[in-house]
């Protein structure tokens, strides 16, 4: 295949940064077409994405460990010629151990990979290599000592390793080297190889694209020797502190990835507010007398929050608020006061949710509340029977519950003035802005149970305006956690027939609907004909999502009703399910569930005045992870505390799922770790939105920032 005449060209003229997006990484010096395959498994297509591949670690190979000074149980690196390489059939049949020995005329280094016989392909009598990896075996074995036997030195599992050839050397010994996840076909050295020779040709045409000023009052290193920086570190020589992500190259891109995201949070938020949105009557006799008719008085919390929406609808703003509150604080009355301002305003409010049974609860339950105000709600998901759609095109539905279907492209309301969106966590920006032109600037109101460190609010969230319920209806008791084995089976039964002889109701989660020949997974179907013979005078249901929406309902109303004693349930009972009088669930596989999951099915329970009890049955054997958030789960019912031990043991890109919140991907920022480059960042960008909410003086910044987010601030745009 041949290059295209206008690859060589782009040589020759400065490069945008938001160019080299447009270049093929096929077609960068050294790659090709079989390789650009390779690449891509790494999720690098183009010349921008091979650039900005940063190293996952970083190896101090200026001075290479001597053999004899290799530490045991640290992670070491040395290099060392080839003496011996041998395939070893051990008794186990089968099993092959392939050694490798090295010297440097200092000692005797012994390697051994364990099942890849095929190892032996890359090794050599007499090359030289580097080896990096644990250090084990018995301390130190002189030179003296070669014919002594070699298992008694020093040994590496599995260690990382790298032929050198003399021409080499530069590149990867006598420095800070650089490590990058490599695939196969492809080794950490090649891509060392080919990101050396790639910043050589096209680093010094990279212009940067931050605005001087900002550049000069956050002492930032410019982008150019930054990227050289921070694959080939020169100047910074400290790998410990490369590691950690503190050189300033690494403050530097740091800085960019924040700023990036948060101009385009900025930017939204600035144009949101700057458009004249509804301004909602204050003062409403419906939501008086909807207040009225509650079994219960509103917490403080509640009050004050609600407040908040009434000052921002009555403004001729229009509204982006996100409320956050833990699960069963009682978000579901404030969307519906608030629903209930806006259609007494004339205008129609929606609320989405994400999953329909949850949409189908919230239906039932809004309507009953408010059956006697003569409001007309209606529901609508992708399997509801009759699809009310010309009732709210003609605006005879006032409040329209419903999921994902509420944003399909042919649907149209009469005049939406209100959205609200239930559990925002399962939804993202892009949802957010498609709701947002169902109407005329309506105003929006999220509600999520997942709390959020400040750090996320900032990133995520970054364009809304946050407020928190802090407070739990009173009366509440807490929530008691426990784990299980399979082993104690028998305690579980007891206490769950315990429960339901005191007339309570019980949950019990699984993982799987149905059983599967891979995965060895208890399953609800299973599960239920269990239950089902185990409690023989109980009733016992079965949900999941795969049954169909009129028994789904049917099942609902007869578990909310106390008709059914054990419900056994997939996930789909997770969010917005509301039944007081279930005061046990039993989550099967609860090793199997992120934290967050966990905290929200349990968010079930606990939600009436009687004492509750959440059961984890665990089975073994399974990860640190697990067992951490296990053992989170059992020592605290506080969501804040549950969010920030599953922000710790997942890292904050798989937190929420970035994917699914529509942001750019951070690729070397970390939310908790750079908070202070974060602040920093979103300062300057909050400062510029304002001063050039077009970014007419900054077009480089401009079409950098919007290749970054993909079209998808476009969106939000229009
Ligand atoms: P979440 O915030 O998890 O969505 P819900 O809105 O479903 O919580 O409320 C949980 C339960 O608490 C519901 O049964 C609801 O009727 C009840 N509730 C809400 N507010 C109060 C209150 N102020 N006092 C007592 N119970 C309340
Ligand atoms: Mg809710």
């Amino acid at each position: 295949m041949s290059k295209p005449d206008d690859v060589s060209s782009v040589k020759t003229a400065k490069l945008k940064t938001n160019q080299l997006k447009d270049i093929p990484v096929q077609y960068v010096k050294g790659v090709g077409p079989r390789r650009a395959q390779l690449l891509e498994r790494l999720g690098i297509k183009n010349l921008d994405d091979l650039l900005f591949y940063y190293p996952w670690r970083y190896e101090d190979r200026k001075n290479l460990k001597k053999i004899c000074d290799l530490a045991f149980g640290h992670h070491e690196t040395t290099s060392g010629e080839v003496i011996s390489t041998e395939i070893i059939t051990t008794r186990k049949k089968g099993f092959k151990i392939f050694e490798l020995v090295v010297t440097d005329k200092t000692g005797l280094l012994k390697c051994k990979w364990f099942n890849q016989p095929y190892m032996e392909r890359y090794f050599k009598k007499g090359q030289k290599v580097i080896l990096s990896g644990m250090v084990k075996g018995n301390p130190f074995l002189g030179a003296d000592f070669i014919r002594v036997k070699v298992s008694s030195g020093p040994e590496m599992e599995n260690p990382d390793f790298e032929n050198l050839e003399s021409e080499d050397t530069f590149i990867h010994t006598s420095r800070i080297v650089p490590v990058y996840k490599a695939t196969e076909g492809f080794t950490p050295k090649q891509l060392r190889t080919l990101l050396f020779n790639t910043l050589s040709t096209y680093s010094p045409q990279i212009m940067d694209y931050i605005p001087e000023h900002i550049i000069k009052r956050n002492k930032l290193m410019p982008l150019q020797p930054a990227l050289k920086e921070i694959h080939f570190p020169e100047e910074f020589n400290d790998a410990d502190a490369l590691n950690r992500g503190e050189s300033p190259a690494h403050k530097r891109l740091i800085f960019d990835e924040f700023f990036l995201l948060e101009l385009g949070l900025a930017l939204m938020k600035k144009k949101e507010v700057s458009e004249k949105g509804i301004r909602f009557n204050g003062e409403s006799l419906l939501v008086d007398q909807f207040i009225k008719t509650l079994p219960f008085e509103l917490t403080n919390a509640q009050k004050r929050v609600f407040e908040l929406i009434q000052e921002d609808m009555k403004r001729d703003l229009s509204m982006n608020r996100l409320i956050h509150g833990d699960v069963g604080c009682g978000k579901t009355v404030i969307a519906l006061l608030s629903m209930l301002l806006a259609v007494d305003s004339g205008y129609q409010a929606c609320l989405m949710v994400p999953t329909e049974i949850l949409a189908e609860q919230h239906y039932i339950n809004i309507h009953l509340m408010i059956k006697e105000l003569g409001v007309e709600v209606v529901l609508l998901t992708s399997s509801s029977r009759a699809k009310p759609v010309k009732e709210i095109t003609s605006g005879s539905a006032q409040i329209i519950i419903g999921t994902h279907a509420l944003i399909q492209e042919n649907l149209h309301f009469k005049n939406l003035g209100l959205a609200v969106i239930d559990e925002q966590h399962k939804f993202g920006v892009v949802q957010r802005a498609l709701l947002r032109r169902k109407g005329f600037n309506p105003d929006i109101l999220i509600m999520t149970a997942t709390p959020i460190p400040r750090t996320l609010a900032l990133t995520l969230y970054g364009d809304l305006d946050v407020s928190l319920i802090d407070e739990l209806p009173s009366g509440r008791k807490p929530i008691t956690t426990k784990v299980f084995f399979p082993t104690q089976k028998d305690k579980v039964y007891s206490l769950m027939s315990g429960e339901l002889s005191k007339g309570r109701q019980v949950y019990v989660v699984y993982p799987l609907i149905e059983g599967s020949e891979k995965i060895d997974l208890k399953c609800a179907v299973e599960g239920a004909e269990a239950f089902q013979k185990f409690f023989p005078e109980r009733k016992v249901g079965l949900i999941h999502g795969k049954i169909r929406q009129e028994e789904r309902e049917a099942l609902m109303v007869s578990f909310k009703s106390g008709v059914i004693d054990v419900l056994v349930a997939t996930t789909v009972i997770e969010v917005g399910v509301d039944v007081p009088n279930a005061s046990l669930m039993l989550i099967v596989h609860a090793e199997r569930f992120g934290l967050a999951q966990l905290h929200q099915l349990r968010g079930r329970i606990g939600r009436g005045k009687h004492e509750s009890y959440c059961l984890l049955m665990a089975y073994p054997p399974f990860s640190e992870e697990a067992k951490r958030r296990l053992k989170a789960m059992a020592s605290t019912g506080d969501g804040f505390k549950i969010a920030e031990e599953d922000l710790a043991i997942r890292g904050p890109g798989e937190f929420f799922g970035t994917k699914q919140s529509g942001i750019p991907d951070l690729k070397i920022a970390h939310i908790i770790r750079d908070i202070d480059i974060l602040e920093a960042a979103r300062r300057e960008s909050f400062t510029l939105a304002d001063s050039d909410p077009f970014l007419k003086n900054y077009p480089e910044l401009k079409k950098t920032l919007y290749s970054t987010w993909q079209g998808r601030l476009e969106l939000i745009k229009s």
